[in-house]
């Protein structure tokens, strides 16, 4: 309607958020399945494929903005009906803002990255329009053309970074990234909280899968432990464990003192 560039790219970024959001929702459903026998683990990385596809999609939004904004660029030319595009993008932007907000704290109550990923895109979508409205109004008051196309290339840019962002925190986590150094450092505290009776702890190793956070290491007892007291001891770490990280899944590998670590080991 307007003929701008930079309404446009904005307009684009909104037909990728519908479609992400569908994506999202079909990925949730997904990932919110129980463990099957197919899947015996759980289906929690449903969710990063979601979320990579998005940042596939804001990759592929940048390139057709660029392509409009070379066009505006090699053709500048001023805008039709300036005001009436603007009302609509300021009524499309506060929607956006009250949709995003409602999106990361969902998200977050919820530990869904599918959800957390597709509010802060929408956050950039927010001060993107936010600047696309304030430019248009200085371009129509000054009648520079040549800011349209250069708004338009400018969303295109921080669309990219978003896309980019996306990508490597979601293929991270396809790739089985171990908890924070703080997550792990409570962790660590735990057992050595609740493990007496047993000798030492050693090979703790952790991956997080959206809600699901996979926790292995190995006990080593006194040799002369009964099976049912060294299990005792696991079922207490278990409890602790569950109650320090939300949606904990703990396996924990059972040894005689002989093989006890010197190095890199909690002495209990
Ligand atoms: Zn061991
Ligand atoms: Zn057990």
């Amino acid at each position: 309607m307007t003929g701008s560039a930079a309404l446009y790219s904005d307009a684009l970024e909104s037909i990728v958020n519908v479609v992400t959001a569908v994506l999202a929702f079909i990925a949730i459903r997904v990932s919110s399945r129980p463990a099957d026998r197919r899947h015996q683990f759980g289906h929690h990385k449903a969710e990063y494929f979601s979320a990579a596809v998005e940042g596939i999609l804001i990759f592929a939004a940048a390139a057709l903005i660029l392509r409009e904004a070379w066009d505006a660029f090699q053709h500048p030319h001023s805008l039709n009906q300036p005001v009436l595009g603007l009302i609509i993008s300021a009524a499309a932007t506060a929607l956006n803002a009250g949709w995003a907000w409602f999106l990361i704290t969902w998200g977050g109550r919820r530990r869904s990255p599918a959800l957390v990923a597709d509010g802060w895109h929408i956050v950039t979508d927010v001060v993107t329009s936010v600047g696309v409205i304030a430019g248009l109004i200085v371009a129509a008051a000054t009648g520079w053309a040549l800011l349209d196309p250069l708004m338009a290339a400018a969303v295109a840019l921080n669309i990219l970074w978003t896309g980019w962002r996306l990508m490597r925190s979601s293929l991270s986590s396809l790739m089985d990234e171990a908890v924070d150094g703080d997550m792990a450092r409570r962790i660590r505290e735990t057992i050595l909280a609740h493990a007496s009776g047993a000798i030492e702890a050693h090979d703790l190793r952790t991956r997080s899968a959206g809600p699901a956070t996979f926790i292995e290491f190995h006990l080593v007892v006194p040799g002369s432990m009964t099976v049912a007291e060294a299990h005792a001891i696991c079922d207490r770490l278990e409890a602790a464990l569950a109650e320090v990280v939300t949606g904990a899944q703990v396996l924990i590998h059972v040894e005689p003192e002989g093989e006890a670590r010197p190095s890199g080991a909690l002495i209990l």
